[in-house]
């Protein structure tokens, strides 16, 4: 059995007429530690699988489970630990308390673990050593994203769910970000899902997942990952 597995995962929203049948039977599979990139045009259920996935919302037929364990069958406390320590969610609001600078809004995500990373450390790691002490609106977009990859990072989760992190961001910074996400799955052996329509990501995933009309129309692995590191942009 692999790390995530979505078993024919159904999704409507509305009722009688207004009825939207937004995921239609979603099978998926992702390895422990692996990179999985979700493409697919806007509407086609991309938030709507991460949110199943991340326990946020319930699919109406259908299962998940990590690491064994259908989401499904956890009690609340149980789903309660998986939301607050083992996921790490971005998106493309940065959603960072305005009043806290840059290293504690990254110390906001290390309250919630047992077993934080090193602030210091991932401070280095995101690149934003120099701007620890400042306040989010004292820093650019890609900046304050970086910070809220760290809130995330920083309880080391089992599974990082993005969507679409680089949405805000301009072309050059979004790959950055990207880049970034993909040195963190490298460091940290997390398995990561990033929604996104940069394809500058693809050569980085291990994992390319094609959605469309709420069905999975393509997937493709790929072995000859390049690491970010190695890629001319
Ligand atoms: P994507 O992220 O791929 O753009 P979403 O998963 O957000 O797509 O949405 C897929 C479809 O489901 C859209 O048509 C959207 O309007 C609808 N939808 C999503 N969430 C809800 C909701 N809570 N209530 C009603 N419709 C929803
Ligand atoms: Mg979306």
């Amino acid at each position: 059995m692999a790390f995530l597995e979505v078993n024919q995962v159904k999704k409507s929203f509305g009722q009688g007429d207004t009825r939207v049948e937004v995921l239609r039977g979603i099978d998926l599979t992702v390895e422990k530690g692996k990179l999985c990139v979700l493409l697919g045009p806007s509407g086609s259920g991309k938030s709507t699988l991460l949110n199943i996935i991340g326990g946020i919302d319930g699919p109406d037929s259908g299962s998940v489970a990590i690491a064994k364990e259908k989401i499904e069958d956890m009690n609340e406390k149980k789903l309660s630990l998986y939301r607050r320590k083992h996921l790490g969610y971005v998106f493309q609001q940065y959603n960072l308390i305005a009043n806290l600078t840059v290293k504690e809004n990254i110390e906001v995500g290390a309250y919630l673990s047992d077993a934080p990373l090193d602030v210091d450390e991932l401070l280095h790691v995101l690149g934003l050593w120099d701007h620890k002490d400042k306040l989010p609106n004292q820093i650019s977009g890609g900046q304050q994203q970086r910070t809220a990859i760290g809130r995330a990072i920083v309880k080391n989760p089992d599974v990082l769910l993005c969507d679409e992190p680089t949405g805000a961001l301009d072309y050059k910074t979004s790959k950055e970000i990207l880049e970034l996400i993909e040195q963190v799955n490298s460091k940290y052996q997390n398995t990561i899902i990033i929604v996104t329509h940069n394809d500058a990501i693809k050569h980085m995933a291990d994992q390319v997942v094609s959605l469309r009309d709420g069905q999975i129309r393509s997937q493709v692995y790929n072995d000859h990952k390049i690491p970010a590191m190695q890629l001319e942009w």
